[in-house]
């Protein structure tokens, strides 16, 4: 089987010698064990934290290990009685075109319910984060706003999608004019500004007030940055803010180091969340597995019937993964970003 594995660790942005492919036997499944022939792979920003020996909610990837992430792929041997030689399942397999797990860590993925790639994004764990956050923690109310960056992304576009379909105005923030089309058009935002076109968070500020002109009622947190900085000022007296990844710094380590000149607007950044009486909650999706059942039964058949939409970008070869994720670390990625295995 062919592997990508962690060479060393990067220093700020990923780099090709960051990765390497590697040969390796097909592992035999043990005791309760499923193997699986990797079809799709999915390719998500936390990849880049566990590149990185610091303290986080996981831990990090062993330098030498195989590449850590989430893929969908034929069963072709089980030891476990609820999977047969040509199903389909949902794993964390790795970045890898082989991989074994428990059965009862792994998930059916019927192909008659649509791509199976969308187990990866729209129905799987990126579309779960944004129904979880946006409803947990953002609990949206009619005619409020919604902001959310790394709109056209699977977490951002399912935000935006669920936030107007409970009649807020949704207002995402993208890079670049193709991608604010995609949001405006694809997803139904009804405005979408483009970061890369503001210089500083005082320009972001400006545009967001113009696009925003009753405030900001829900932050959907991303990406932070000159966005959270142009966003902050405008919130909303009992605003919430689900904190849900913070893309524009993790190549800067564990934030400690420079995070953008951010640290001097820590006084300012406090006292905001104080005298709007702001709700700022951190969340990690893997903590909420037990209500995956819930947002399926309410997303799935929104997905089934075309009302919620979703696009993917896809990467040809598992050669080719580490690449995909450096453009993903960029903004490069069109909508979620997957990667064809065979
Ligand atoms: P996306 O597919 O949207 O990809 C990431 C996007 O982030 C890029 O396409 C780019 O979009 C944007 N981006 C990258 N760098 C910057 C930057 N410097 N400034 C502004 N935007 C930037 O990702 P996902 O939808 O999978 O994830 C979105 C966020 O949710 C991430 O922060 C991720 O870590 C987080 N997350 C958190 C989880 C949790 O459990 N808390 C679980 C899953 C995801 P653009 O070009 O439009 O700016």
């Amino acid at each position: 089987m062919t592997r990508v594995i962690l060479a060393r660790r990067p220093t700020g942005a990923p780099v090709d010698e960051d990765f390497k492919l590697d040969t390796c036997p097909i592992p035999d499944p043990g005791e309760g064990e499923v193997l699986v022939r990797v079809h799709y792979m999915s390719l998500d920003p936390y990849m880049r934290g566990r590149m990185d020996d610091a303290k986080s909610y996981a831990t990090p990837i062993p330098v030498g290990g195989t590449m850590e992430g989430g893929s969908v792929g034929e069963v072709i041997a089980s030891n476990h009685p609820d999977f047969a030689p040509g199903d389909f399942a949902f794993g964390m397999f790795g970045w890898a075109t082989h991989g074994v797990q428990p059965g009862k860590m792994i998930r059916k993925v019927d192909p008659a319910h649509g791509p199976i790639t969308a187990s990866l994004g729209v129905l799987g764990m990126p579309g779960f984060t944004g129904w979880y956050g946006l409803t947990q923690y953002g609990q949206p109310k009619e005619g409020e706003t919604v902001v959310v960056a790394a709109a056209t992304g699977p977490v951002g576009s399912m935000v935006g999608q669920l936030a107007k379909a409970r009649g807020c105005r949704v207002v995402g923030v993208a890079g670049g004019p193709e991608k604010c089309k995609m949001a405006v058009e694809t997803f139904g935002f009804d405005d979408c500004l483009d970061h890369r076109a503001y210089a500083d968070a005082k320009e972001m500020r400006e545009a967001l007030a113009s696009a925003c002109p009753k405030g900001i009622d829900i932050y959907f947190e991303n990406v932070a940055g000159k966005v959270l900085e142009g966003v902050l000022p405008r919130m909303n007296v009992g605003g919430r803010i689900p904190v849900c990844g913070m893309i524009s710094w993790y190549n800067a380590g564990a934030l400690g180091a420079d995070a953008g000149g951010t640290k001097d607007q820590l006084p300012k950044m406090w006292r905001t969340i104080l005298v709007n009486r702001l709700h700022v909650h951190g969340f990690i999706i893997s903590d909420h597995w037990n209500s995956f059942p819930e947002f399926l039964r309410e997303v799935g058949p929104m997905v089934a019937s075309g009302k919620l939409k979703f696009v993917e970008d896809v990467a040809e070869g598992l050669e080719n993964a580490p690449r995909a994720f450096m453009g993903l670390l960029e903004g490069r990625n069109k909508g979620k970003q997957v990667v064809k295995v065979i």
